[in-house]
């Protein structure tokens, strides 16, 4: 029987090794922590019977994606919720704008027709599009019109594309979703994960998982075992001697750690491609314990599942021109995370759960808490009133928990236009590590950050095509 090593059980780790499993190999997971799940775990963060997602929250490109629709997770528990607002982005004096899985709802209430004309045809495409954005960027495209059309947007400085739209409030709207991809938004390439979100937040919303994101761990490892995998948890591999010999190996890691566990079993010139793979900016987390949730003063945002507390589009491109810098902002981008409203049955008592983090310079060595709450102040006033518990994380906290997330880089590589492109490295099959019968299964290969798996699924595959080669 072929035999696979997959090392790291993340989303993309437990992707892979189901993918593998299915395929009849025999499959072991290597965890370094005690509990599967990488960046999909949640917990009690801040009082008991709160769970919080610890990362991922929101998860757009995992509901309609190749690895989702052959594995079939909701025959093993996992359904998904929506918000009536998908994301919602407040402004001063209780302006703001809202997303909603109607383009047309959305275009009316932004008073923006710009807006339909850019996000209409895209999200009729969408199905065929993420297909595409969901492999590596040097394949030939199965869409290659759809494609195309959603590139030449995707491609420019979402400074500039947000200039295309005609309110404050559209522009401002566009920009916070942008602002995921933690790019300056004057640089090429930083409206890509804009475009692909905005689009997927009318094409299939912008779901949790019920019960919290761990019920994606769960269901994965519930497909994982029941096509005879096993996970050994406690288990932190430094290199290939710490595992017994396996035909395939697949790492769930960041590039430079593959490096370091493949040794000599890599070409140098894989290797230094490896090494060259960069992380960017980072981010700096807060759990909130909210009773009540938080009274923002745009009525919508109340609704929202996310939202994007960043101000005007100025503001924004200023902060994380300044986070891209290594300079820390008074008032930086924060993303806040209201799970319980698409799914009620996270609250407590009354008492809400929040996620929230800043964009912070990579490594920064700080609490962001006192920043992150007086961005949300701002556009809630009186939310201090209603916090009852809080934990926060700093970068290095983020990355002792999970060293993935080198300086606190939760995106797994900065997202220049050269990564965007080529990660981890320039290669035609980027998941192949050489001759090495190893491949790369993480965030840092295509298509990049998110809770999706699709990395797994695409490393996998690319090691099942070989076998059978
Ligand atoms: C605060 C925060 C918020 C986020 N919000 C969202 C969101 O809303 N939606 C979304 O889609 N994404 C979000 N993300 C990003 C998302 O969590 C990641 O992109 C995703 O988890 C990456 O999956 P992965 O499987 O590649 O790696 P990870 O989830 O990072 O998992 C890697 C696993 O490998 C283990 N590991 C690493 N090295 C070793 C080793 N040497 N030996 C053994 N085990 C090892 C780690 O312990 C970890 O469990 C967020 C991330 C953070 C931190």
């Amino acid at each position: 029987m072929v035999t696979a090593n997959v090392i790291g059980s993340g989303p993309n780790g437990l992707a892979a090794a189901v993918t593998l499993a299915k395929a009849g190999i025999d499959v072991t997971v290597y965890e370094r922590s005690d509990a599967p799940g990488g960046g999909a775990r949640s917990a009690e963060a801040t009082l008991p019977g709160l769970v919080h997602d610890r990362c991922a929250g929101f998860h757009p490109l995992a509901v309609d994606n190749a690895f989702m629709h052959s594995t079939g997770l909701e025959h093993y528990g996992l359904e998904w919720a929506l918000p009536e607002v998908q994301y919602a982005h407040p402004l001063d004096y209780g302006r703001g704008a809202a997303a909603y899985r109607s383009v047309e709802r959305t275009a009316t209430e932004l008073n923006d027709p710009a807006w339909r004309r850019l996000f209409g045809p895209l999200t009729r495409q969408f199905s065929a599009i993420s297909a595409d954005v969901a492999q590596p960027m040097l394949q030939l495209p199965q869409a290659p019109v759809q494609f195309a059309r959603f590139g030449l947007r995707a491609g420019l400085p979402a400074q500039l594309l947000a200039a295309l739209l005609r309110t404050d409030e559209a522009k401002a709207l566009f920009a916070g979703v942008a602002g995921h991809g933690i790019r300056p938004l004057h640089s090429l390439g930083s409206s890509a994960v804009g475009v692909t979100l905005a689009t997927a937040a009318h094409a299939v919303g912008w779901p949790v998982a019920k019960g919290g994101s761990a019920a994606i761990v769960d269901a994965m490892l519930a497909a994982l075992e029941a096509h005879g995998g096993t996970v050994e948890t406690g288990a932190q591999i430094d290199s290939l001697a710490d595992v017994p010999s396996a035909d395939i190996v697949m790492l769930n890691t960041t590039p430079g750690a593959a490096a370091d566990i493949l040794g000599s079993k890599l070409s140098d010139r894989v290797a230094a491609g490896l090494r060259r793979f960069r992380h960017g900016p980072a981010a700096a987390t807060v759990n909130l314990a909210v009773e009540g949730g938080i009274p923002w003063t745009f009525e919508p945002a109340r609704r929202a599942g996310t939202v994007h507390v960043t101000g005007s589009v100025p503001e924004m491109a200023f902060v994380e021109r300044q986070i891209n810098k290594g300079i820390m902002p008074r008032n930086p981008y924060v993303l806040v995370g209201q799970q319980s409203v698409a799914d009620p049955s996270r609250a407590h008592n009354g008492v809400h759960p929040i996620d929230a983090y800043a964009h912070v310079p990579f490594g920064y060595p700080h609490d962001a808490t006192e920043l992150i709450l007086n961005q949300i102040e701002r556009f809630a006033p009186g939310v201090r009133d209603r916090i009852v518990a809080t934990a926060s994380r700093t970068t290095a906290d983020l990355e002792a928990e999970n060293p993935n997330y080198v300086g606190g880089d939760i995106i797994s590589g900065s997202n220049t236009m050269h990564q965007l492109l080529f990660r981890p490295r320039p290669a035609l099959n980027p998941y192949r590590l050489g001759d090495s019968g190893a491949y790369l299964c993480s965030a840092s290969a295509p298509p990049g950050a998110g809770a999706h798996g699709m990395a797994g699924y695409n490393a996998a595959n690319a090691a099942l095509a070989e076998l059978s080669a």
